[in-house]
């Protein structure tokens, strides 16, 4: 087909971003909005040999999946990308696409992953479950400030203070922030002129403690009226934190690499499950607390923890899943390279009085060789909570001997029982894999928020002596395609 060619075309796929797939005669075409089981009319706006991206200009014949979405904005908004499909068929796209990327990029058998995956895990109430929101701010053709998220695949902004994922408290800081934008002539950031000073706003909002943090993100160092602006915001009920984020570089990045705080404490805090939790801006926290604490119990089950294991907690961020193995576990080690969030990983583990954990800010693929050449901790030394840390019997074996143990392991080197990893999308280094597999733990708990680069590195550890025994898949992102999925690999 070619550009702008116009075709009636029966959904019957969806492609791993939602959109609708289809043929005409044998040629693909790739239909944004469109949900499978439609009947749709669409127009060619790019075109290849074998296939095609299409336009959805209508509906002919409705999906009996298609669903009326809550938002009024759900198709131009790049926030969601399949809020018109019912629920539960957006699970079911889900559980599929974990299971496709495994089977295609990991080599999996079918029957296995048939046999190891336990069922989706939904929510029942799939709206405003987000407790983080970042709000890009623009100017509209009027010249007044708007605020609400780019349009998919573009940085054009939908304006929306209000929108259907966040928590209902967005609504009246957004407002207020762009109220005294106006009153005090205060400019949106431009990309194009990288002139303008307010670029995002970030919110957290605790589920369970129900306070807020409002950290922005300027173009500058300062705020003119800044008193005026923390007034207006600190007057919400449930503020604790108003910070502020300098980023001046013209880039993508949203967040600045420091802040300064404005009002309150500069941090939020929420719990998990019976953990309390200190979350800084800048440091990483799950954005759905709701279907968290389903994917951290299944970790936790998968870790399968009596008492006595050594444990590793590999990009640990604040040390959200490491507190959470602690209470079952002898001794855990988180490692995370962003520094406040280590911070705020050993204050959490302070106020929780959990003792037998220890962070080190670096990298996962440099920390872990530098503890099994080692042996493991540096004898004696304190771990966070104050208690000694206990050291693994592995552990006390001589340092300097080569000899392999009866149970394979390298005696000598540090040999946990169990290690977690939950790496940001692009996965694990292969030196880090390589490290792990030559650790040689009992268990290996995968914990992945990209179906792709999970397939990728399992099939690593699979080839490296470990098989897939569980496959745990959470939605933490609904109305939205990425999934997270939790994986048990046991050493064969
Ligand atoms: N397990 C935590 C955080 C997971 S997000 C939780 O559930 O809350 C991934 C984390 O990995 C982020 O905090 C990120 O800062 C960190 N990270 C990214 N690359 C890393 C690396 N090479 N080594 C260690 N941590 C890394």
């Amino acid at each position: 087909m070619q550009k702008d060619e116009v075709a009636i075309v029966k959904i019957e796929d969806i492609g791993v971003d939602g959109e609708g797939i289809g043929k005409v005669d044998g040629y693909t075409l790739f239909v944004k909005d469109a949900v499978i089981g439609d009947e749709v009319e669409a127009k060619v706006i790019k075109s290849k040999k074998n296939y095609g991206y299409a336009r959805l200009m209508r509906i002919v014949t409705p999906s009996e999946y298609r669903v009326e979405p809550k938002c009024a904005y759900a198709r131009q908004c790049g926030g969601c990308q399949i809020q018109e499909m019912s629920y539960e068929r957006q699970l079911a796209f889900k559980e599929k696409k974990v299971r496709d990327s495994l089977e295609r990029i990991g080599g999996f058998d079918a029957a296995l992953l048939e046999r190891v995956t336990e069922p989706i895990v939904g929510m029942e109430e799939p709206f405003h479950y987000r407790n983080k929101a970042q709000f890009p701010f623009g100017t509209d053709k009027d010249g007044r400030p708007v605020c609400g998220f780019y349009a998919g695949r573009t940085h054009h902004i939908i304006a929306n203070t209000d929108c259907a994922l966040g928590v209902k408290i967005n609504k009246e800081i957004l407002e207020q922030i762009l109220a005294f934008m106006k009153e005090n002539h205060v400019q949106a950031y431009d990309e194009k002129t990288g002139r303008g000073l307010f670029r995002h706003v970030l919110i957290r909002y605790g589920f369970a403690t129900r306070e807020i943090m409002v950290c922005l993100v300027v173009n500058g160092k300062k705020i003119p009226h800044v008193d005026e602006l923390v007034w207006r915001l600190s007057q919400i009920k449930g503020m604790t934190s108003i910070t502020l984020c300098p980023n001046t570089k013209r880039t993508n990045v949203i967040m600045g690499g420091t802040y300064k705080i404005l009002w309150g404490q500069g941090y939020i805090t929420d719990t998990i499950g019976d953990v309390q939790y200190r979350i800084s801006p800048l440091s990483f926290y799950q954005v759905n607390p709701v279907q968290t604490e389903k994917l951290y119990a299944k970790a936790l089950e998968y870790a399968d923890l009596q008492g006595g294991e050594t444990v590793w907690d590999l990009y640990c961020g604040i040390g959200t899943i490491s507190l959470f193995l602690a209470r079952k576990a002898k001794m855990v080690y988180g490692v995370e390279v962003v520094e406040q969030a280590v911070e705020d990983a050993r204050e959490n583990a302070k106020r929780n009085g959990i003792g037998n954990v220890k962070f080190y800010v670096g990298k996962a693929e440099e920390v872990l060789p530098e503890h099994y050449e080692k042996g493991g901790d540096e004898s004696g030394a304190e771990a966070e909570g104050g208690a000694k840390a206990q050291e693994g019997d592995e552990v006390k074996a001589c340092v300097n001997s080569r000899k392999t143990r009866p149970d394979g392991n390298a005696a000598g080197k540090a040999h946990p029982d169990v290690i977690v990893v939950d790496p940001p999308r692009k996965g694990c280094e292969e030196s880090l894999l390589e490290m792990m597999a030559e650790m040689r733990p009992k268990r290996i708990v995968y914990v992945s928020c990209n179906p792709a680069t999970l397939a990728r590195d399992l099939k690593y550890l699979c080839g490296r002596g470990y098989e897939l025994r569980k496959i745990g898949i959470v939605d933490q992102f609904p109305m939205g395609v990425h999934v997270e999925t939790c994986v048990l690999l046991g050493r064969k």
